[in-house]
């Protein structure tokens, strides 16, 4: 089968690494001439906007699938008019807004932390009011990795927040108070079936996820679960679906979805069963799920900015590299390891010693 990914980074060359051994062949469409999914398939080099090469990608392709959530609405009707797309552009359009994102949880009666949309600085005035402070003002669209956002303390923060990033629709939330972060990866095939991962507790910093933990036993695992069961059904979804939640005294508030595989989900590579990137090839071409079941204790951690030294990390037994091909920047996640061990104890160390040789953490 001819599987066309709209975005060549990290996470469209996951999709290849993991859809390649069943026989898929790739197609990505990215205007980055150096795009790291480009060694895997056929590149073909374009704005996600551009008709002309939606139509090729289309054109190479039996199935359509996506690696990130800011597709131009047009660009996927165009691609949708032609051949199949999974998951179906609703659960982008659902999810590329916050407030239309926050409004699905809230009719599914999954709990969202209280908020107040912002269009003018009167109004960022009346939400701060309303809810109090600390309370966090992000950008509606277009935010990732904890970009376009501002913590609000106290009352004097507010012009310099509206400075920053008022002229675009915002969001005012009240500061979550979480005891944790952890994410459901979640999967749903073309026939209906569902799949759910361990939970994933997630650590992030400046808004950055840095290491996420499968949690084999999680109190929480079975309330995730029925959250991302009710987004898969509500929107006849069909692929990976991740759902990121803060867990508090008070119980779980989800903060937001993403259509697609996620990076909290890549420990399943070597740490489950069937890998998120697998299962997500494996539900756009129709094909049974696979096994979600956790192998052993793992953890993967994010690296940012640029590798650490490899014979440092390799030098461990049961630790996984996986390098996106990307230049070193400031910021950019540019690859993951991935730790294992049967012990939970033994996996901690791990963890540690590759902290110690990762150069931004
Ligand atoms: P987001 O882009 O919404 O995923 O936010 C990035 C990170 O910022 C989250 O993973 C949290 O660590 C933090 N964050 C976002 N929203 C809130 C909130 N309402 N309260 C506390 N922390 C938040």
């Amino acid at each position: 089968m001819r599987i066309g990914i709209v975005g060549g980074g990290q996470l469209a060359r996951m999709l290849a690494l993991a859809g390649i051994p069943l026989g898929m062949r790739f197609t990505f469409l990215d205007p980055a001439a150096d795009a790291g999914a480009a060694a895997l398939g056929r590149h073909i080099v374009g704005a996600y906007d551009d008709p002309a090469a939606l139509d090729a990608l289309a054109d190479a392709s039996d199935v359509v699938t996506y690696e990130f959530e800011n597709v131009p609405a047009d660009g996927m009707q165009r691609l949708l008019d032609r051949v199949p797309v999974y998951p179906h552009p609703r659960a982008l359009a659902a999810s590329r807004d916050r407030a239309s994102e926050k409004q699905l949880f809230r009719d599914l009666a999954i709990p969202v932390p209280p908020y107040v949309l912002v269009d003018a600085e009167t109004d960022l005035r009346r939400a701060v009011a309303e809810l109090g402070l600390p309370a966090v003002l992000k950008t509606r669209t277009l935010g990732y990795d904890g970009k376009g956002q501002a913590v609000l303390r106290t009352a004097d923060d507010v012009a310099a927040a509206w400075e920053r990033l008022g002229g675009v629709p915002l969001i005012l939330e009240s500061f979550v108070t979480f005891t944790r972060e952890i994410s459901m990866v979640a999967a749903r095939g073309r026939d209906g079936a569902t799949a759910f991962y361990p939970v994933s507790e997630n650590v992030h910093r400046d808004g950055i996820l840095r290491i996420s933990r499968c949690r084999r036993e999680d109190p929480a695992a079975t309330t995730a679960q029925e959250y991302a069961a009710r987004l898969l059904a509500h929107l006849d979804y069909v692929g990976v679906l991740a759902l990121e939640l803060f867990d508090t005294p008070q119980g779980l508030y989800a903060n937001e979805m993403a259509p697609r595989v996620h990076n909290s989900g890549h420990w399943t590579i070597e740490g489950a069963c069937t890998s998120q990137f697998e299962n997500h090839v494996r539900a756009v071409c129709g094909l049974p799920l696979g096994d979600t079941a956790p192998l052993g204790c793992t953890a993967m951690l994010n690296c940012i900015g640029k590798l650490p030294d490899i014979d440092a990390v390799l030098k461990h037994a049961d630790v996984h590299v996986h390098d996106y091909d990307k230049q070193p920047r400031a910021g950019r996640k540019v690859g993951h390891i991935t730790v294992r061990s049967d012990a939970a104890s033994a996996l901690e160390d791990l963890v540690q010693a590759i902290t110690q040789v990762l150069p931004e953490n």
